[in-house]
Parts: C-alpha cells; structure tokens; sequence
C-alpha cells in the first residue's frame, strides 16, 4: 500500500524477542536489561495474524530480527509458517550468527531466504570487548554452515566505530573478495547504548575512502528492486561478491523508505526514530476482527513520517525512547 507521501510500503521487519546471547556495547547494556515478560511478547499465532493482514495491504517482504532471532524456541516452524502465508515471497533474517552452526541446514530447508550476519570484527579482542561475550568462534562456525547449508543470498553486517573496529574495515570486506557475499558496512545510529556511550561512527564516505585506498576503484552497482533497502553496492575488480554502504544518518533514502517495523511486543513502528505507531497487541487481544485489524494497520501506515530527525536539534517528531535490542535494526 501507499502512505501518505506515496511510498509503497511492502517490506516488514518483526522482533520476534528482546533477548539476546551477545552484549554489543552499541545496542545492549551489560547490566540493568528490562525484559519483557513472556506473556507480553507476542505470540507466534499472533504475528502470523499480522503479517497476513499486512500481506493484504501489499507487503511481500518480512525480516525476523530482535533480539536474537535463534535464540526464541520453535524459531525453525515459525520461518515455515511465515513462508507459507500467502502473498509474502521473501522471508530473511538478521542474525549474531552465534546459533547458526546448529541451526543453518533446517532455516534453509524450512524456506529461509536470506540471512544477514552482524560481524563487526573478526578479531577476537575486538570481539570481546565489542560484543562483551566471547564468541567469535561460534560465528565463524555459523557463517560456515550457512555456506554449506546453500544460501546464496549472505550478507554480513558491519558498524565500524572509531577507535575500536576501524582496523577490520578491510579485513571484513576481504571477505567480499573470498566469498560470494555482500560485506555491508552500516553507519552508526546516536540509538539507546550507543547515544549514551558517546560511541562514534565512522562516516560511509571515510569507509569508502578506505575501501578505494586498499583495493582501488569502487565500481557502483545499479539497484535491481525495490526490495533491495536503502544500502549502496559496489563491486571491486577481483571480487566475487559486493561491498555495501548504509549510510543511515544522512535523509538520502527516507523518500524511498519501504518497511514498518513490529517489535516484540507488538507495537508497529513507522520509523526507526520516531515513536509514533500502533499497539497491534492491544488490538489483538480485544478482539479486533481481521478486517478491523486490516483497516488500523492501513491507517497507521498512512501516517508514516516524511523523515527521520537525527541530525535535528529538535525535530517535528518525537524520537523513541526504545532501545536497538528492542526494535530489531
Ligand atoms: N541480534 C541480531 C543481530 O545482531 O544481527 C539482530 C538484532 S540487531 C539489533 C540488528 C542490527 O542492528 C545489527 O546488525 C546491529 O549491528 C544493528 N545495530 C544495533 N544498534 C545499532 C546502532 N546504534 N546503530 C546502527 N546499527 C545498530
Ligand atoms: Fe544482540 Fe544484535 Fe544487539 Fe548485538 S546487535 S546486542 S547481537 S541484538
């Protein structure tokens, strides 16, 4: 469907939980994490009511993230349930890839389509102190079976910060040179952890900067669909798969801002920055017809904001209080 700034909203990106294996300074506090109790996360039925009565209003794309995505039981049924409503044609996930190396081969086989692995180093101090946990093997072993369990759709998702991963910039995208996947580096949101740890991003122009310096021209690829998101690919000679650029503090890609967003709990968020939305859960739990759930869906998309307000001092809209681990991405 079209919101009221004639975007054609068909991408969903769902927090199935707020929990998480890994701490990354950016988006989780080490200590002092509220979570939400069982019975006012939604329930898998109910997310499915959802996205059917999302699929109606047009949208054909849906992202699992969280939290960590793996981490909620029953995770494997869920990606084929989703799969199977009618109108979606593209199920993805956003994984810490700490659970993969278990779990890849069944997320294929149940119709995952894609998988996004958030790797911000590969070199375990940086790790640990990034992600306070020490895991780094596990993902590594996770990005191996996602390989051998045929994916052919990778992405790996990296936030360089100043003074603590900068170094794995090229090494991260050497990755890209090896493999068959898009290496994406994002820029750091002023989010919840990050905006109180006075963490710094490192600009996409300095990444590309960097990227050109070592490896020489970066060639742009043109988008092939609308389902593609706001990231900017290019190719480099001797590379067998793509760098990508999210350059998210910027208003480049507002204007063509496809996707809503649900959170665990069931609020539908219009905008990443913005706290304006619906209480689906509400709906869902008083009794709300498929039809009425359709119609308050529709009207809240209609009221997707313009833009996001990062960069203003005060914007027009109110910036949400969530945290990234609450939200998704
Ligand atoms: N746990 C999963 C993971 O890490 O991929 C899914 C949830 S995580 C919140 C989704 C994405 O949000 C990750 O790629 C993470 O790097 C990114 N993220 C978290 N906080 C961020 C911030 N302040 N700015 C930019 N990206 C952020
Ligand atoms: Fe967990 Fe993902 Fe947030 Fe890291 S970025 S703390 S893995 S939710």
């Amino acid at each position: 469907m079209r919101d009221s700034f004639q975007r054609n909203i068909e991408y969903v990106r769902i927090s199935i939980t707020d929990l998480c294996n890994l701490r990354c300074r950016y988006c989780m506090p080490e200590a002092g994490v509220k979570k939400l109790r069982h019975g006012d996360v939604l329930t898998y039925e109910e997310i499915l009511r959802v996205v059917r009565a999302l699929a109606q209003l047009g949208i054909r794309k849906v992202r699992l993230t969280g939290g960590e995505p793996l981490l909620r039981p029953g995770i494997v049924d869920f990606v084929r349930r989703i799969k199977g409503v009618q109108g979606i044609e593209h199920v993805a996930m956003t994984t810490n890839g700490v659970l993969l190396s278990s779990m890849a081969g069944q997320l294929k086989e149940a119709g995952l389509d894609s998988v996004n692995v958030s790797v911000d180093t590969l070199r375990e101090d940086a790790f640990v102190f990034l992600t306070r946990r020490a895991l780094l093997p596990s993902v590594q072993e996770g990005l191996e079976a996602l390989f051998s369990a045929g994916f052919a759709d990778v992405k790996l998702n990296c936030v360089p910060i100043a003074g603590v991963n900068e170094e794995d910039i090229v090494q991260l995208a050497d990755l890209a040179r090896q493999y068959d996947v898009k290496v994406r580096f994002i820029e750091l949101m002023p989010i919840g952890c990050a905006f109180e740890a006075g963490l710094h991003g490192i600009p996409m122009d300095e990444v590309r900067k960097r990227l050109s310096e070592e490896y020489g021209t970066l060639l742009p690829v043109e988008r092939n669909s609308s389902l593609q998101g706001p990231a900017e690919y290019a190719c480099i000679s001797g590379f067998r798969g793509q760098v990508g650029f999210i350059d998210a503090m910027g208003h480049k890609f507002c204007h063509t801002c496809n996707r809503v967003r649900l959170t665990a709990e069931g609020f539908l968020k219009l905008c990443l920055y913005s706290g304006t939305g619906l209480d689906v859960r509400v709906l869902l739990r008083s009794g709300a017809e498929d039809g009425d759930l359709a119609k308050a869906l529709a009207r809240a998309i209609r009221r997707k904001p313009e833009a996001h307000s990062f960069l203003e001092e005060s914007g027009g809209d109110v910036r949400d209080a969530r945290y990234m681990y609450q939200v998704g991405g």
